[in-house]
């Protein structure tokens, strides 16, 4: 636990916060609120007693296997997906039907995860207030529809969740991902203008230019991938030969079926841009209309 603020603390999660875990906020104030738990259930059985309330950034199981631990305190969860805590409803939305139940296995298998049950939703743009600190969540889509980040005005903190400035970029595999939204998202956050920035898998980034170079770099990401699958579109490949080139993972030593699975939609999300741009068209295959 590293102290960051008054009352804030982060949490490294197990893997250096890396998939299929993620980093946590703590808030020791009046209450004691964790943000996130997907740190490792050792980890989280260790603040088993000391955590009043948890608040779940989003519903990808990196980020909330561990909410069962907590199962008497109050658990939080966004208003857009608090009737959706089920794994297989969840399920549906991240995988194809062929993937569901695999998914659910590796999901059990790899993060300890167990059903819960939620017990308040927060909105995008509310107060929360658990003593001297107050906490706002910034609906903050793109990745998923639900991903919501947290601000602490007091000491202009971001908790950016999965806006998570890797250097692998930004993730937007699912059908619900959006490109455009999870632009406008790091748009929303470099208007927040934080001076401490904690996110689920990175260390802690501290300063004003510190933190913009980072999402300005992060979102350039998104770009550069653009030009790639651009460059690749030759007017002789469909979506799984792009697949099978893997612009954006190169490889995949592990899990190959959902990667592949995520990577195809990623691809997709960047043809359709191209495509409202007149860049791109399908004619069975994907034809380029502009010279790279
Ligand atoms: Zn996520």
């Amino acid at each position: 636990m590293i102290k960051i603020a008054e009352h804030i603390y982060f949490i490294e999660g197990n893997n250096r916060g890396s998939f299929p875990f993620a980093n946590s906020m703590l808030i020791r104030d009046e209450q004691t609120i964790l943000f996130d738990t997907g740190i490792g259930i050792e980890k989280l059985k260790e603040l088993k007693d000391m955590v009043d309330v948890v608040i779940n950034s989003h519903l990808h199981p990196d980020h909330m296997p561990g909410n069962w631990i907590f199962g008497d305190k109050r658990i939080m969860v966004s208003e857009i997906e608090f009737d959706q805590c089920h794994l297989k409803t969840l399920a549906r939305r991240y995988v194809s039907r062929e993937l569901e139940d695999n998914w659910i296995e590796f999901v059990k298998s790899t993060t300890g995860y167990r059903d819960f049950q939620p017990t308040d939703s927060f909105y995008d743009g509310e107060v929360l207030v658990f003593g001297e600190i107050e906490v706002i969540p910034v609906h903050l889509p793109g990745h998923t529809k639900a991903h919501f980040g947290f601000y602490i005005p007091d000491v202009d903190l971001v908790f950016g969740a999965d806006i998570d400035l890797t250097f692998f970029g930004p993730w937007y595999g699912h059908r619900e991902s959006s490109i455009k939204e999870f632009i406008r998202s790091i748009e929303d956050i470099i208007r927040l203008d934080p001076v401490i920035y904690l996110s689920g898998h990175r260390k802690p980034i501290f300063g004003r230019w510190e933190i913009l170079e980072e999402l300005e770099r992060y979102r350039k990401v998104i770009e550069e991938r653009e030009r790639k699958i651009l460059s690749l579109v030759d007017g002789s490949k469909d979506v799984t030969d792009l697949v099978a080139v893997s612009p954006i993972y190169g490889k995949k030593p592990y899990l190959k079926d959902f990667l592949d699975y995520w990577e195809e939609k990623m691809i997709l999300h960047h043809l359709k841009e191209l495509e409202e741009k007149d860049m791109v068209k399908r004619n069975g295959k994907w034809i380029r209309l502009k010279e790279v």
